[in-house]
């Protein structure tokens, strides 16, 4: 990389060092380099002359002429803002400032025309530009024809205070560019950009600052776009084969009598197509001698459970014991359950542990684990403590990954000399190219497909005064001997104000419409954990009709009885939440529905959701569409992985190209591992510098 781009930024002209501190306070820019990599997020023709009357709110910018008139200094001794009126020949807004007071006082003359730029605020039922861009007009410049692109660089509050405004950092970069346009180097091999048809990367940071036309920006941006995403994807993938080559595990070779005993005479539906490919994926990864780190994603009900303890049993097979570990003694005890139930009259051990397993018992387990004697552990947390020692543990299952901590991992593997093989498995969907940039080194297995014949939920949306009509469908459910969920949300942090939304929702529901004759459990994040088993317990054994409760109930139980999902406030809720609790109904043969309660206000987003959840239960259409809502910001994974840090390219928008440039990358390093030809010399460079932390983006990881 030519030296230049690693000059701090405050030689370059227009940067002292108040300047440079902020830019790289709040902007992360300190060498030439990170500024050249600043992009506009959007332009704007500013060959374009709006009228006042065409002024929109809907957060875009105009460029309008006009006249200033009606300046007022508001405030007491001093002046605290300028108001005043911008008139053209369709009507006026507001102007306003908050700051540099003087100079807006000596800046405009009357009967002047300016041209102002800026993003229209709404103040008292009147269109206001804060701090709108003021040029004078000069009739000249918008004879020109054609258009006048001009970027937009999101600046902050206190890059704004500096001059540092997008037009500010404009100017930067034109006086950066003159410095070294002619020092802007290419990243991308030569057989790639003629392959894919990219322009060089010296046009491409030309003008995506300063377009020439838009067709122009739209080939910068694909061609800046195609070369971050496969410089991410290359080191991604580096990363994942170094990894997974480092650790070795145990070889799984066979698949033996265990297994085809279950296979043949065990199963009790036939596997779906899903099932069948991710077992495969799995088998194959496990006998080549490196220990697995795998991703399970499958919906809700989609049959992880099945494929796991088919898992389990080539485990077996091989010689060595297992185990699942679940986040609840509820989830804990189900397994149990219905592992033992599909495992009737075969030679397998199995066992529950978790807290509340006695002594005695403990003891018992913990032998039979030492001694081998026990095929297959299930259980909680109890199943990491210290004092829980295997013979020879070959395959763990951790199941809904998000509650154990990679801590609570790497205490399992120390449960062997060489660590077991490790399935993680989640019903939170997220999208595939997410999943293949943020879960970068786990591989990754997908169930897509749901066992065939389940009869679809049917979803409903409700307004708060439809109450009564809920309220006699409840009756009919229970009346046929189904049982009923009502969730309320966490609507704040605090726990205890989660029971008091709980309560108070509930005693309200009760108080307008008494249901003496009905049983209800009832379980929220502040009760002790054993009260709170003791009351699902109940529901799970049909003792009650009801269970209220706010989220806690989210994850994995499985009541098949169970048909009705009543969420309240259901416009709270993220999508993917909405999404996990419609997935506790559903598991039986009923007709089972799920009812979303809200407001009357709705926001448009909040709208939405609920329409997304009316229309589809496909957990991957839904984990897109949150995606599309609200960015990648908030899912699981996304915050620590650093892929958020994309200075150009979007996981929202771009999945297309995230694909393309994986397959890329991976044809690339098929041949060329290491990246030593001489045609991927520039790749290997970039990958260094980024590795050097040469480049803001290195921090991905
Ligand atoms: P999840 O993926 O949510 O953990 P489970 O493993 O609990 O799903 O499976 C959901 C239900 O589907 C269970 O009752 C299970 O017995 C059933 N199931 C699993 N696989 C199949 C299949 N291939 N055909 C029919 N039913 C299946
Ligand atoms: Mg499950």
């Amino acid at each position: 990389m030519p030296e230049i781009f690693e000059n701090n930024i405050t030689y370059l002209k227009g940067v002292g060092p108040k300047k440079a501190e902020i830019l790289k306070k709040e902007l992360g820019i300190a060498v030439f380099g990170d500024l050249l990599d600043y992009f506009p997020f959007r332009y704007v023709d500013k060959s374009k002359i709006y009228k006042v009357s065409e002024v929109v709110n809907d957060n875009t910018y105009f460029q309008l002429a006009g006249y200033v008139t009606n300046m007022v200094k508001v405030g007491d001794k001093r002046a605290r803002y300028i108001t005043a009126t911008f008139t053209d020949d369709t009507g006026s807004i507001g102007l306003v400032w908050f700051r540099g007071l003087q100079w807006v006082v000596n800046r405009f003359k009357p009967m002047q025309k300016y041209i102002i730029f800026g993003k229209p605020s709404v103040f008292k039922n009147r269109f206001n530009f804060v701090h709108p861009e003021v040029e004078d007009y000069d009739n000249e410049s918008f004879k020109v024809s054609g258009q006048r692109l001009e970027g937009i660089y999101s600046s902050t509050e206190k890059l704004k205070n500096s001059g540092l405004g997008t037009r500010g950092i404009s100017t930067l970069i034109k006086e950066l560019l003159s410095q070294c346009s002619n020092k802007i180097y290419e990243t991308l091999p030569d057989y790639i950009i003629s392959k894919f048809n990219l322009i060089d990367r010296k046009k491409a940071i030309l003008n995506i600052h300063f377009p020439v036309n838009s067709e122009i920006v739209s080939h910068a941006r694909k061609r800046l776009k195609f070369e971050e995403l496969l410089l991410l994807q290359l080191q991604i993938l580096q990363q994942k084969n170094s990894l997974s080559r480092k650790i070795k595990g145990q070889v799984f070779e066979v698949v033996g009598p265990v297994f085809n005993d279950f296979y043949n005479n065990n199963l009790p539906f036939k596997l779906t197509g899903a099932q069948k490919k991710v077992i495969k994926e799995i088998r194959a990864d496990i006998r080549d001698g490196y220990q697995m780190n795998r991703l399970l994603q499958g919906d809700v009900g989609s049959g992880k459970t099945l494929v796991a303890l088919m898992c389990m049993l080539i485990s077996m097979d091989n010689g060595y014991q297992s185990c699942i570990m679940a986040p609840t003694e509820i989830l804990a005890q189900q397994h149990y359950n219905s592992i033992k139930k599909m495992l009737l009259n075969m030679n397998v051990q199995v066992e529950l542990l978790t807290g509340s397993t006695k002594k005695k018992e403990r003891d018992r387990i913990h032998q039979s684990l030492i001694d081998g004697s026990l095929h297959l552990l299930i259980g909680t947390h109890a199943v990491i403590e210290d004092t829980v020692q295997f013979e020879n543990l070959g395959f763990v299952v951790i199941d809904e990954q998000h509650r154990f901590g990679v801590a609570q991992r790497a205490k399992l593997w120390r449960k062997n000399k060489i660590p077991p093989h490790v399935l993680v498995m989640t019903a939170t969907p997220i999208p595939r190219t997410l999943a293949m940039t943020v879960y970068g080194n786990l591989e990754v297995s997908i169930i897509d497909e749901l066992p065939p014949g389940r009869k679809p939920i049917k979803t409903m949306h409700f307004f708060e005064k439809s109450r009564l009509r809920i309220l006699g469908f409840m009756r009919e459910q229970i009346k046929q001997g189904r049982q009923i969920y009502i969730v309320y949300p966490l609507i704040s942090e605090s726990e205890k104000m989660d029971l008091k939304n709980l309560m108070d929702g509930y005693a309200n529901m009760l108080h307008d419409f008494p249901m003496p004759e009905y049983q209800v459990s009832v379980v929220h994040g502040r009760m002790k954990a054993a009260d709170k088993e003791y009351e699902m317990q109940r529901f799970v054994e049909g003792k009650t009709d009801i269970m209220v409760s706010t989220t806690v109930i989210e994850v994995g139980v499985d009541v098949s009885n169970a048909s009705v999902m009543i969420i309240e406030n259901a416009e709270r809720f993220g999508l993917s939440q909405l999404h996990q609790l419609r997935g506790r109904v559903g598991r039986g043969a009923d007709q089972s529905y799920c009812l979303l309660i809200s407001g009357n206000k709705l926001s448009n987003e909040g709208r939405k959701r609920l329409e997304i959840m009316v229309e589809t239960t496909d957990g991957f259409k839904i984990a897109e569409a949150d995606l599309q809502l609200r960015g990648p910001g908030d899912l699981q994974g996304t915050q620590q992985s650093g892929v958020l840090d994309l200075k150009i390219a979007s996981l929202v928008h771009d999945s297309k190209l995230i694909v393309q440039t994986r397959t890329v990358a991976q044809d690339i390093l098929d041949i060329d591992p290491k990246l030593e030809s001489s045609e991927n010399s520039r790749l290997r460079i970039q990958l260094e510098q980024i590795k050097k932390g040469k480049q803001n983006w290195g921090r991905i990881s």
